[in-house]
This record gives structure tokens, sequence and C-alpha cells, in this order.
């Protein structure tokens, strides 16, 4: 095998193992989302929704967009660790998805939407109350207006 097949198929099974952490970590991440909005009675949310920068969640009445960021793949100041191999690739990686995060913040806001932005570990149960609270102020406002 020369270099540039080694190169390529690393690349490829890179993908692919990511691509699997991905959608394992997308499951979890809704079942938390379920039992978050649950407990502190959010209603009148869907998932999925073919928006711009495709939410995690959206609440369609008040037009408010959440994203749930992966701590790995945006970068989240608490839990991020900068990989010990292929450092550039990943730097690389990270910044590009926090840039396109905020693009994707401008579009939505453009065309009427709020947005919040919460991180994967923000999902666990002690951070519930302070996601609440976000979250609720954002609903609020749009209810009001
Ligand atoms: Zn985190």
């Amino acid at each position: 095998m020369n270099g540039v097949n080694a190169s390529s198929w690393s690349a490829e099974k890179r993908s692919e193992v990511m691509g699997a952490v991905r959608s394992a970590g997308n499951v979890r991440t809704e079942l938390r989302f379920i039992r978050f909005a649950r407990e502190f009675g959010f209603v009148g949310w869907r998932r999925h929704q073919n928006l711009a920068g495709k939410p995690d969640f959206i609440f369609r009445r008040e037009k408010l967009a959440l994203f749930v960021d992966g701590c790995f793949w945006h970068g989240c100041p608490r839990c991020y660790r900068r990989p010990s191999i292929n450092r550039k690739y990943w730097d690389h990686k990270v910044s590009r998805n926090r840039v396109r995060d905020r693009e994707v913040n401008r579009v939505l806001r453009r065309t009427g939407w709020s947005v919040v932005r919460i991180w994967e570990c923000q999902l666990r149960r002690h951070a519930w109350p302070l996601i609440a609270r976000r979250v609720r102020r954002q609903l609020g406002k749009r209810v009001r207006n």
C-alpha cells in the first residue's frame, strides 16, 4: 500500500467511526432532552426539523431553535480536549464547526427565529435548571410579542 492509499483509507475509516459515534450521541441527546422537557413541562417541541443548520429541537409556534452542540465537535470550554494525534486536522474541524454555528445563528435570526445553543454536557441533570431558565426566557419573549 502506498502513502496515498493509506491516508485515504484512514480518512474514510475515521469518518466511518466518527459517524457511528455521532449517531449514538444523537440518540442519547434525544433521550436526555425528552426527560428534561418532561420534567420542566416544555411542550410543543419537535425534532429533526429541516431548517438552517438542522436544529436538534424546535418550538415551532414560538420560533425557537435549540441546538445541542457536541462538546467535542464544537469545542466546549469545559470538556474539549485536544486530541494528541492529527491536531491540525481537529483544530481546523472544530474551528470550522464554530464558524458554521455562528453563520447558522445569523441565518435563523434573520428569518425571525431565536436560537438557544447548549452544550451536550449541559443535558446532564445537574445543569437542567440553568437550561430550563434559558429556554423559558426565550419562549416567554416569543409568547409576549
Ligand atoms: Zn461540555
